[in-house]
């Protein structure tokens, strides 16, 4: 019964049969032969050699028994020895120049019996010692490996996500909230816009060195603007800054990314899978409890992965979906317009998408470069709602919620595999 439970469902029946003691040795006549000193000699269920099992083998082989003898089966000692798992006597008879590349009356090679067996010691014994595997095997077997680096890993992964999880929001910036009002104006004070006295062009409003794009002539703002000014200037930065982060999550999110990222979770899911349950990698892990642990931290592991994978491809889906989609690449110049809001003198300088003006506080962007913002702009002339400061504040935020997602998701994955550790 356990025998065939154990066929049927090798890792579960081996946590299940695992308390249950060998059969004890009765008093027997020994045995009259290496066959039989080999069968009797060692308990398959539990890949034990039983009291003075090895011994008596080891006797028979010293006393020159043949090697290549065969049983009904037509299986020399070697096979019969890998039909059991009983890897130390394969090893023996090796050792004493038994041939390795025999077959029984069906065909079975020793790999053939060892796998029907699902025995994972005598399996690994003939991997290591070089058995030529089929490509199937060879890919169950890299597999197998996989899941196992899948099962180490799980301890790390859990706490280095609950880690950067925990900690990793202290670490990068919250950009404050800037109030801003129905017209796209901050909360600051409203200047009144500087026109220039000879050609009555708009002057972009500056603190030091301010003068007409048109014709040159210097302009200056009242003294007591110093303090506005100056706030609007630092908030100016924080935009650029928020520009290039904006840059970056656009590369990081796009659809190529998101795609590759869910493909390599579902591989990975399939590799692990095909490592933990296809024979091969079920027989490997069924040897003992302490690697029938780490076959269940690779489920575990596997499965976290995927999750992880798949959760960081929606999360950057998410961060795709807050962004603004520029329509045109800005040109290398600096270019000056007038604000949309109140038709302040503004200045977009460099590469940068997007300025601030400096009277109003409103954020304005290069003619034609958003598709949002274009869409926003047909519908309500003028008075575009979409912020890229707005777009990273709102990302910042989703990056905090994923951050505690992780932590939580580390301490569940973490107390299963206790869970797990108890149970077995
Ligand atoms: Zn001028
Ligand atoms: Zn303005």
């Amino acid at each position: 019964m356990l025998r065939l439970l154990r066929r049927r469902f090798g890792l579960l029946a081996l946590v299940l049969v695992a308390a249950s003691a060998p059969a004890a040795p009765r008093t027997e006549p020994p045995p009259r032969n290496l066959h039989e000193a080999i069968r009797r000699g060692f308990y398959s269920t539990d890949s034990k050699p039983l009291p003075g099992g090895p011994e008596r083998v080891r006797e028979f082989v010293e006393r020159g028994a043949d090697l290549e003898a065969r049983d009904a089966d037509g299986r020399t000692p070697y096979l019969l020895a890998a039909s059991l798992g009983d890897a130390a006597t394969m090893r023996l008879l090796a050792g004493r120049g038994a041939r390795r590349d025999v077959t029984d009356t069906n065909g079975d090679t020793a790999f053939d019996l060892a796998l029907a067996g699902r025995r994972g010691y005598a399996l690994r014994l003939l991997i290591d010692e070089g058995w030529p595997l089929t490509s199937k095997h060879r890919f169950q077997f890299a597999c197998y490996k996989i899941a196992r680096a899948a099962g180490w890993l799980l301890p790390f992964l859990i706490g280095a996500s609950f880690l950067a999880g925990r900690f990793l929001p202290r670490f990068y910036a919250h950009p404050p909230a800037i109030g801003r009002q129905p017209s796209g104006a901050d909360q600051l004070p409203t200047l009144e816009p500087i026109k220039c006295g000879p050609c009555g062009g708009s002057v972009p409003l500056r603190l030091h060195g301010m003068r007409c794009p048109s014709c040159g002539t210097p302009a200056t703002a009242p003294a007591e603007w110093k303090k506005t000014i100056t706030l609007r200037e630092k908030t100016a930065e924080l935009l650029a800054r928020a520009e290039r982060l904006w840059e970056r999550a656009r590369l990081v999110s796009a659809a190529p990314v998101r795609l590759s990222l869910t493909l390599l979770a579902l591989v990975l899911l399939v590799l692990v899978g095909i490592g933990l349950f296809s024979r091969l990698g079920d027989s490997l892990f069924a040897v003992r409890l302490s690697t029938a642990f780490v076959g269940a931290s690779a489920f575990l592991g596997g499965l976290s992965l995927v999750a992880a994978l798949l959760g960081y491809a929606f999360y950057l889906g998410e961060v795709q979906s807050i962004l603004p989609v520029p329509v045109a690449a800005p040109a290398e110049t600096t270019t000056t317009a007038q604000c949309t809001t109140c038709a302040g003198g503004i200045e977009h300088r460099g590469r940068a998408l997007s300025t601030l003006c400096g009277y109003c506080g409103t954020e304005n962007y290069r003619a034609a470069l958003t598709g949002r913002e274009l869409g926003v702009a047909h519908t309500e002339k003028g008075a575009a709602k979409v912020s890229l400061y707005e777009a990273m504040r709102q990302i910042v935020a989703l990056r905090d919620k994923a951050c505690t997602g992780l932590a939580t998701a580390a301490l569940v994955v973490g107390g299963l595999a206790v869970g797990a550790l108890l149970v077995l």
